[in-house]
């Protein structure tokens, strides 16, 4: 027997109108490329989406057709979010920071019939446009006073939005159909689609609003420091009209000072980034002595996308700031699990909770996971014992665009490449990359863990930890150093290290370098880290000794 209740779709226009509807007011603060600061409302975020939605109609868009975006987090990005997935189009948000040979790849690959870019990447444009092949319409996100200098034959967005209507119809369609394409950064091979559908996007959006996901609210101004490029903001331009929470982009300046400038006088309660994000930021407090508890409204910030260093998190708790972690990827949509400690927590020690909250967190309701071995055994969730970590719900991918990469098993469990503990409560430690735990001696040596315990010493900007060649260990880490002034003394460093880690997980040597490779999302490139230590030659293999694992 069916139950007797509604069948109305989930669909990313309802997030929109609901918004214009009981959230009219509540501001949508952007910086633009062109400079200054622009104030809107869900109101005329409304008025200006349904805009763009008849403007993509006339220019011939149809429903599955893919609509490409290089832009920033302002309000025009956040107008095609809702204007293309409304229509039942994709939006295909692309990161403008990769190479233009990636960009090219994925462009063509997606077959994006239009690409919507910001005058900041009008070269980029220009020199990607003889590579496209399917790309019929260029829109350049701005003014026609700006349009001078954009690739030629491109169309003015504001010149668009201003021919048409504020009102619009939004068609409504299977709550399955696809919403938005995002590839993923791509470290081995080529990238691959994530493709979203109206579906899991509300799902996700209305579990960050949870005060066991995000607990995103009416009451938060939240300074988006994700990009929309970058799976989907991690679903906050979603969560946000589904809740009424005011949104702050900050458009191409992500830099510390301008995010603190934002944060400061837009009241901003809320934020998000990856950990260089917040380098950046707390190095601006420390160098211009900042009054930031005073000066900040800022009370909850997730630092994720890649792991976290303790230090940094601590810094930011002594600003007052509650920091925790959440963890994902771009194909689960990307929230999965969130670090929110347990009533049963609140005995234990602030050290204790602060600890919990570094780790990756709990799943939130709808994302199921397990551990398994290298045979695909399933690994007690104790705490203690490492395995790949695999996940499933209905915002965790079906399979890749175009069919390639490895998608779920037949049960639905997707292999996340991380590795990871899982404790009885379900908190989730990632502790590597498949690809890059060090394996020394048939033990798995943490990487993270060891560049976490590296970044408190004082002296230490940022560090990585890869393993290199060892004769009778096979692999042994390596330290590389960004000093913060002068380098460290490497056998202090070692020496500081053993209040953290095992004496045998002790790197075997330190170098120092003036900066590490990162991705286009701000994580550490270790394969090209790996490769460019793949020859090199431990002082103790030089010498002849047995090791330091010994
Ligand atoms: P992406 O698909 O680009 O978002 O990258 C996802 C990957 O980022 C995950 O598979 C993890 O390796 C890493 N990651 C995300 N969040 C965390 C976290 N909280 N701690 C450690 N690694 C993370």
């Amino acid at each position: 027997m069916l139950g007797l209740m509604q069948e109305r779709p989930l669909l990313i226009s309802s997030l929109l109108e609901h918004a214009a509807c009981y959230h009219a007011d509540r501001e949508i603060v952007s910086r633009t490329c062109e400079g200054r600061l622009r104030r809107d409302t869900y109101r005329t975020l409304a008025h200006r989406s349904r805009q763009l939605a008849h403007a993509l109609i006339r220019m011939g868009v149809k429903p599955g057709d893919r609509v490409a975006s290089l832009a920033w987090n302002t309000h025009r990005h956040l107008e095609l979010y809702y204007a293309v997935s409304g229509i039942g189009a994709v939006l295909h948000t692309v990161n403008p920071r990769l190479f233009p040979e990636q960009l090219t790849y994925i462009i063509n690959h997606a077959g994006a019939k239009v690409v919507m870019y910001d005058i900041t990447f009008d070269k980029l444009v220009a020199d990607l446009r003889p590579t496209l092949d399917h790309v019929k319409t260029y829109v350049a996100l701005t003014d026609a006073d700006h349009m001078a200098g954009m690739p030629e034959g491109s169309l003015c967005y504001e010149d668009l939005l201003a021919a048409e209507p504020t009102e619009f119809d939004w068609p409504v369609f299977d709550e399955n159909t696809a919403s938005g394409l995002c590839y993923t950064s791509g470290t081995t091979g080529n990238p691959k689609g994530v493709l979203y559908s109206h579906r899991s996007t509300l799902l996700h959006a209305m579990m960050l609003c949870q005060v066991d996901g995000l607990a995103l609210s009416s009451r938060d101004a939240t300074l988006l420091c994700v990009p929309l490029f970058h799976v989907n903001a991690w679903g906050v331009p979603y969560g946000s009209p589904l809740c009424g929470a005011k949104l702050v982009l900050p458009g191409p300046n992500l830099d510390g000072k301008s995010l603190y400038e934002l944060a400061k006088t837009e009241g901003c309660t809320f934020s998000l980034g990856v950990p260089t994000v917040w380098m950046g930021f707390l190095d601006h407090i420390e160098k211009t002595g900042a009054d930031a508890k005073s000066e900040l409204m800022m009370q909850r910030l997730i630092v994720g996308g890649s792991a976290a260093p303790k230090s940094l998190m601590r810094k930011l708790d002594d600003l007052g700031i509650h920091a925790f972690q959440a963890w994902g990827m771009s194909e689960t949509g990307p929230v999965a699990t969130v670090a929110h400690a347990l009533p049963k927590h609140d005995a234990l020690s602030e050290e204790a909770r602060f600890d919990l909250r570094c780790m990756g967190g709990r799943p939130m309701f709808g994302v199921e996971l397990r551990l398994i071995d290298d045979e695909g055994r399933v690994l007690a969730h104790d705490g203690d014992t490492p395995g790949e970590l695999q996940v499933r719900g209905p915002w965790v991918t079906s399979g890749y665009f175009g069919g390639e990469g490895t998608g779920p098993d037949a049960e639905g469990w997707f292999s996340t490449g991380d590795i990871a503990t899982v404790d009885p409560d379900g908190f989730v430690r990632i502790t590597d990359r498949a690809k890059d735990v060090i394996k020394s001696g048939g033990e798995w040596i943490s990487s993270i863990d060891l560049e976490d315990a590296a970044m408190r010493h004082p002296q230490v900007a940022e560090a990585a930890v890869v393993g290199v060649p060892h004769p009778r260990w096979q692999e042994r880490p390596l330290l590389v150093v960004v000093p913060k002034g002068d380098a460290p003394d490497k056998a202090a460093l070692r020496d500081f290290l053993t209040d953290y880690v095992a004496r045998w997980w002790l790197p075997d040597d330190v170098v120092f370098v003036d900066e590490l490779p990162h991705t286009a999302t701000g994580k550490l490139q270790k394969m090209v880290l790996r490769k460019a230590y793949a020859e090199y030659v431990l002082p103790d293999v030089a010498t002849g000794n047995r090791g330091a694992a010994e």
